[in-house]
């Protein structure tokens, strides 16, 4: 049913860049021939997915949305890809995303952009457009996203979906392109909380294949989103997280939510956190010295595409095309930023500055999760805006991540879940639920209550 309704819808919808037909009736009629024998299933046997192609997928390709990757098969499942084939998930194929997870859009694409079921001429979110529209196009039951600076809440929350980034370290990196290796966190897509507190549990958990990856049990999720709460808990509103740039139809919603969380027995405990208002501006130094150093990997030689390999070029010239020829405008941004970050002389201005500030805002949480239990926010300051209305001005585009940036840099865990349309426009808006790390559960306990 979900491969004719995605034979359907898609050809409009643009979420999937590659659509496994033949594997994932395969892996069904497998499901199928293990209940018929008797065996036991795993637990979520026979639910389709939609899976971010940033996760590398045996035999299947892999692009990451970028032109440098096409035609590269992965020889091997990304830790994330084997959990979802353990638990008998039927993988339908791989979503689109801004080229190498850089973009709130997906129009940073190489294959073209993905549109908003809302509304086919907004943009879905991004980097993970094409999970968040595979979602709210009913293409996909589940899916599975990356948030390094909000790519799977921010998306989320402009298709009325549910998107959760895990605490730093809760899901395994292991075949998860890199992008920005400190702050890069995979985590569940759904249409519903507990929806995405079941696929939680699937893809969490220790991998010593990941140096990053927590040593600890993962927390209950699935409990505490079949026991959503909010009753005696302390729930903090940050200052920093409303005013200028925020659509008033946001602003509206949210505050209906805090009311709600208030009407459910929770306490509100009005913050200051004073370093988010940084936190953009540290993130664009961070996050782009270490892609340009995690990029470095892609040199025409070890994977993809190769250009001017024809004999009467070096194999320095050899990178330097490919890489000419396979990286978008925005990619290229990046690295140019981030090597220039790096590069002696203004290693300690630029990207020693903002490690500086990143340990400002874990001090901010940090005093903030010790008055409060968990700490709400508008996940994006404005609805879906149009596609095109910030292609070409990176600075707009920077701004959707405003509240969802200062998670990554500190680690901790976020969640966004719908939380009604904007009167102005008719287009959902997101509600933030952050909470300190690996106290996932509270996102699902929170979310479970007002949803
Ligand atoms: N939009 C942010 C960026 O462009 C975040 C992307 C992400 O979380 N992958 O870097």
């Amino acid at each position: 049913a979900h491969l004719a309704r995605i034979e359907a819808v898609d050809e409009k919808v643009h979420a999937f860049l590659h659509v496994d037909r033949e594997g994932a009736l395969a892996q069904a009629r497998a499901v199928d021939e293990k209940r018929e024998r008797g065996e036991k299933l795993g637990p979520l046997a026979g639910v389709p997915l939609a899976l971010k192609d940033i996760f590398t997928t045996e035999g299947v390709p892999t692009t990451v949305g970028s032109k440098i990757l096409e035609g590269w098969i992965p020889p091997y499942d990304a830790t994330v890809t084997q959990r979802l084939k353990a638990a008998d998930v039927v993988i339908l194929g791989k979503t689109n995303m801004d080229e190498f997870a850089m973009g709130s859009s997906t129009e940073n694409s190489a294959y073209g952009p993905t549109g908003n079921p809302w509304d086919l001429t907004k943009i879905p979110g991004g980097s993970g457009g094409g999970s968040s529209a595979a979602l709210a196009s009913f293409q996909a039951p589940l899916a599975i996203g990356t948030d390094t600076g909000g790519s799977i809440r921010q998306p989320a929350a402009v298709t009325g979906t549910v998107g959760v980034k895990p605490t730093y370290g809760a899901v395994s990196r292991y075949g998860m392109v890199a992008f920005s290796s400190s702050l890069d966190q995979g985590g569940p897509c759904a249409r519903t909380v507990l929806d995405a507190a079941l696929l939680h549990e699937v893809i969490a958990g220790h991998d010593p294949l990941d140096s990053t990856s927590i040593d600890e049990p993962v927390p209950a999720v699935v409990e505490a989103a079949r026991n959503g709460s909010v009753e005696g808990m302390r729930v903090g509103v940050v200052k920093q997280f409303r005013g200028e740039g925020y659509q008033a139809g946001v602003i509206q919603r949210f505050d209906e939510s805090v009311a709600l969380l208030k009407e459910l027995g929770a306490e509100i405990v009005e913050l200051e956190c004073p370093s988010f208002d940084l936190a953009l501006s540290a993130y664009y130094l961070i996050a782009p010295s270490e892609c340009s150093s995690n990029l470095a990997r892609f040199d025409g030689l070890r994977y993809g595409l190769r250009t001017g390999d024809d004999g009467t070029h070096s194999a320095e010239e050899v990178t330097s095309l490919t890489r000419e020829a396979g990286f978008g405008p925005e990619v290229k941004r990046r690295i140019m930023l981030g090597t220039y970050a790096l590069s002696s002389g203004y290693y300690d201005a630029y990207y020693g500055s903002a490690q500086k500030v990143r340990t400002l805002i874990k001090q901010d949480f940090d005093k903030a999760f010790e008055q409060v239990d968990v700490i709400v926010s508008p996940t994006t300051p404005t609805t879906a805006f149009a596609i095109g209305e910030r292609a070409d001005d990176p600075m707009a585009m920077y701004l959707a991540d405003l509240c969802t940036i200062p998670t990554n840099l500190a680690g901790n865990a976020a969640m966004s879940l719908p939380c009604g349309l904007a009167p102005e426009d008719n287009l959902p808006v997101g509600l933030q639920i952050i909470a300190p790390v690996m106290k996932d559960d509270r996102l699902y306990k929170v979310g479970a209550a007002v949803e």
